[in-house]
């Protein structure tokens, strides 16, 4: 029951960034509120197959997003008031006339994946030496996404050299990658990559199984529902999330936060009419 039991690695599922959201139509004029107390997923949602007859224009432009800087909403944390948590997953928070109700694994894979993201962005994902370089023996496909692509992975922080008989020592590692097996994660692109191969690639393809390894990863080092964390550290949590662009989809999609109104709940206890 726990949503990120359904997210094998292997799940062809895209980091996704949806158009709207439902805490930021609570801005929008009193009758166009949404007044149930769900979340509302945006009917752009894509789910992401690996032909490239199905990787959209729009789509693409919704990946690349993801590697644009924005401007940010400050929250103060002395404005939030943490009410408590329910199944030891969901927290409550009441902060500026709302009710928000949070998903904690959600939460910090968010915080995670836009961590990592940005860091890319800014080319500053930080490798760290191997004591001993790790040579790997890899297939000629691999080999060759390898060598066309050693930007991109000298970006994402590996460090390596070529060995000879396509095989490549591994030097250096991203830094923090949150406890991933980090031998996984340069594999597990590699193979994404070399499913796109021959298929004239523009840089925004290239960024999308990037994005998605990054989610997967995300996903595996977050902390889990059910899983103990204290109030202090959610309220951290919340407000460099609430810092995002978009605070209120995971990467995959799924919902952050829900929330509702102080008009609504008045509404729903018919204080208000
Ligand atoms: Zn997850």
């Amino acid at each position: 029951e726990a949503p990120e039991v359904s997210e094998a690695p292997e799940a062809p599922e895209a980091p996704v960034v949806p158009e709207a959201s439902y805490v930021q139509s609570l801005s929008a004029p009193l009758d166009v509120r949404i007044e149930s107390f769900e979340t509302k997923r945006s009917s752009q949602y894509t789910r992401y197959v690996a032909t490239k007859e199905d990787i959209s224009d729009d789509e693409i432009k919704e990946q690349l997003s993801l590697f644009e800087k924005k401007d940010k909403n400050e929250i103060n944390p002395d404005d939030i008031h943490i009410v408590g948590q329910v199944f030891k997953t969901y927290w409550i928070m009441e902060w500026n006339d709302n009710m928000y109700m949070i998903d904690q694994h959600a939460a910090h894979e968010k915080v995670y994946y836009e961590r990592f993201v940005k860091r890319f962005n800014d080319n500053e994902v930080y490798s760290q030496q191997l004591l001993i370089p790790l040579v790997l023996p890899l297939n000629i496909n691999q080999a060759n996404t390898l060598r066309e692509h050693m930007e991109l992975f000298t970006k994402l922080g590996f460090e390596f050299s070529e060995f000879g008989n396509n095989e490549f020592a591994l030097h250096g590692v991203p830094l923090e990658l949150c406890g991933v097996d980090e031998v996984e994660f340069f594999i597990e692109i590699i193979d994404k990559m070399t499913m796109y191969e021959g298929r004239n690639l523009s840089q925004a393809e290239i960024y999308k199984p990037v994005c998605e390894k990054i989610a997967t990863m995300a996903c595996k080092a977050a902390i889990k529902g059910n899983m103990a964390i204290t109030e202090d550290e959610f309220k951290a949590l919340i407000v460099e999330m609430f810092k995002l662009e978009n605070p209120y989809n995971c990467p995959h999609g799924r919902p952050t936060t829900i929330s509702m109104s102080k008009y609504e709940i008045e509404k729903k206890f018919k204080r208000i009419v």
